[in-house]
């Protein structure tokens, strides 16, 4: 049975960072499934055509980080019938050997109910906001009106909308050093397969 782990969280909290981490430190395959709804976002057209139709090719489109592609990315995220076409990709992924880790925002909820370990990663607004416009160059009065715009259009959505799974556990990095963060992280995984023997 592969290990899965689970890391959901709004933007910016520091997910991506600490699932790149892990994905190194245990020799795990990592899916960020963000750059998924983003590009079917940036494929523009029909949505549900799109999600159904996503190639490879598609991920490694220029611009998909952008601020612009995160929020047409939370629009059609909204969309069920987006969100079910993306599915058995995500699930197929996690299946991987020896294991995987999948970040985004209804992995623990949704896509790996029955994960070894579900991590929710939190920070607070600003200084999401500060991390994004500094690994953006934007202005960071701007990012914080778009995160906050975009966390509450994913917690507010009536299919898979962001929240801990009942089991995660929350890692806030608020005032957390990426080292800090990744130890916290590696400990939680470490201790889950303790007990999975
Ligand atoms: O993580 P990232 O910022 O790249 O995600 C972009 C958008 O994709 C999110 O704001 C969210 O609307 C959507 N998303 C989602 N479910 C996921 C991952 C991302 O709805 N598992």
């Amino acid at each position: 049975m592969p290990f899965t782990i689970a890391i959901d969280g709004p933007a910016a909290s520091g997910k991506g960072t600490i699932a790149r981490a892990l994905a190194a430190r245990f020799g795990f395959g990592h899916l960020d499934t963000g750059l998924l709804y983003r590009a079917v976002g940036a494929r523009g057209g029909d949505p549900v055509r799109a999600a159904r139709n996503l190639t490879p090719d598609d991920l490694g489109r220029p611009g998909l980080r952008s601020a612009e592609a995160g929020q047409a990315a939370s629009r059609v995220a909204a969309i069920p019938e987006v969100r079910a076409a993306l599915v058995e990709f995500q699930r197929r992924f996690a299946a991987g050997e020896p294991g995987a880790i999948l970040d985004g925002r209804d992995i623990g909820t949704v896509i790996c109910p029955d994960a070894d370990v579900k991590l929710f990663v939190i920070a607070d607004d600003l200084t999401r906001a500060r991390r994004r416009a500094a690994e953006l160059g934007a202005d960071e009065g701007e990012m914080l009106a778009q995160l906050r715009e975009r966390d509450a259009r994913d917690s507010a959505r009536a299919t898979a909308p962001l929240r801990p799974a009942g089991d995660a556990v929350t890692l806030d990095t608020t005032a957390l050093s990426i080292d800090e963060a990744v130890d916290a992280a590696v400990a939680a995984v470490e201790q889950a397969m303790a007990a999975r023997g």
